[in-house]
């Protein structure tokens, strides 16, 4: 029988000190984008602002967006393979490999057990992007509906969803299979974002699940940017607040460094 982690099993812990030491690939890694202050924000045209003001559903991406880490080499370094999966996270981010196969292969160099996940919540509690849960409450306020996007495993993101009163059938992540005894399983392959084109899939999926005719997607990555074809995102706001990649903000249709251009249009 396999166990799915849940919520309830899966609790943030407090406050603690996080990793301070990077290793060396994601150095490299790092190399292949820019420093933030290299590109500028850029400005709206008028019906883009329409857009960003009248959708029904906006989704965030998490690592790097929502959250100003990358939740699964944070863990896999806690894991003791921080070098071997940033070396498999590049290769995925080069499009040498299907997003599928990255996450196997990260998965089966991480192994973690139920245990470990929880372990590592407790000592890494999320970091939210600065301005991210104030823009997040003004649309919650406004009505419009907040959607998670995320490669990412929902055992991370749960806690994280629940902290900014984000309902969890609103979160689009991986799921992490476990033993009976708590041992790594394997990853639950029905999930959207378990496949490359993953977040267009979820963002059809939202559309169609919970009624929503405009959906905006926010943010930092290449596999954000895919959610902009049609039938999914109609319009895919870049955001460099955390780390700066020159094709994403050539291609966005608004690119922002910053969550507060975004508060502050609606
Ligand atoms: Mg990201």
């Amino acid at each position: 029988m396999l166990l799915q982690i849940s919520p309830r099993q899966i609790t943030p812990g407090p406050r603690s000190r996080r990793h301070s030491g990077l290793v060396p690939v994601l150095a490299k890694l790092r190399s292949w984008t820019r420093p933030a202050s290299a590109l500028a924000s850029s400005t709206p045209s008028e019906s883009q602002k329409q857009l960003w003001q009248t959708a029904e559903a906006i989704c965030f991406d998490v690592d790097s967006t929502l959250c100003i880490d990358e939740s699964i080499d944070e863990l896999a370094t806690y894991l003791g393979v921080g070098h071997e999966v940033a070396e498999a996270t590049a290769r995925a981010m080069q499009g040498d490999a299907k997003f599928e196969d990255s996450l196997r292969i990260r998965l089966a160099l991480m192994q973690p057990s139920m245990d470990q996940v929880q372990r590592f919540l407790d000592s890494h509690p999320a970091q939210l992007s600065p301005g991210v849960a104030e823009l997040i409450l003004r649309l919650q306020q406004r009505g419009t509906r907040v959607f998670l996007v995320s490669g990412g495993f929902r055992a991370i993101i749960h806690p994280i969803a629940k902290s900014l009163s984000i309902p969890l059938d609103h979160v689009y992540a991986n799921t992490i299979l476990f033993k009976e005894d708590g041992t790594y399983s394997g990853f639950d392959e029905g999930e959207h974002t378990s496949r490359s084109g993953g977040k267009h899939s979820a963002a059809v999926s939202i559309k169609a699940d919970h009624g929503c005719r405009r959906l905006v997607m926010i943010g930092d990555g290449a596999t954000d940017l895919e959610a902009r074809q049609p039938g999914g995102a109609d319009m895919f706001i870049g955001y460099g607040g955390v780390t700066e990649r020159p094709k994403i903000a050539a291609a966005a249709d608004w690119y922002v460094r910053s969550f507060l251009p975004l508060t502050d249009s609606l």
